[in-house]
């Protein structure tokens, strides 16, 4: 499939999203990288959101919560090219009632070729990168053919 390039600017526009039994792990990493943080536009669901402007004192846009649509409203973000980095601390041990929302979120950041950090380990290889204040060209499919095709067979 041929790729379109979309710049990721050397201010991230960055996701961050933590389920109740991660968001202390969430803080602590945010609180090791805050200054680096504060380079980058900040998004997050409600809850983390909250934790990140009153423990951390981050500008963050904050969404709604998750379990009330707030994966949601990330992962529509993503595809309208308004968020380009996530991190994402999701809980593997604990059932949640919005867990198709949590599916969603990772298959769309995989659609539009969207960096994903799902535990502290990845997400500290990634604000490390060198990439991370550079322009980074992200490479997308050019899903225009798709766009393009035929609803049904007989039409
Ligand atoms: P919260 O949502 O930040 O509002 O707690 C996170 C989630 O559960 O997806």
């Amino acid at each position: 499939m041929p790729v379109n390039e979309v710049p990721m600017g050397p201010q991230k526009k960055i996701a961050l999203v933590a389920h109740d039994n991660k968001k202390q792990d969430l803080y602590e990493w945010a609180k090791y990288n805050r200054e680096l943080l504060g380079h980058h536009q900040l998004f997050a669901t409600g809850t983390t959101g909250k934790i990140l402007e009153e423990e951390l004192d981050l500008e963050v846009v904050k969404l709604e919560s998750g379990p009330l649509g707030g994966d949601q409203q990330i992962g529509a973000k993503i595809s309208e090219g308004e968020i380009d980095f996530v991190i994402f601390f999701w809980d593997p041990l604990e059932p949640h009632p919005h867990d198709p929302d949590v599916k969603a979120l990772l298959r769309i950041a995989v659609v539009w070729n969207i960096p994903v950090a799902c535990n502290r380990a990845t997400a500290d290889f990634m604000i490390s990168s060198p990439l991370m204040e550079k322009t980074y060209r992200r490479q997308v499919p050019d899903y225009s053919a798709y766009r393009g095709r035929a609803a049904s067979p007989s039409l």
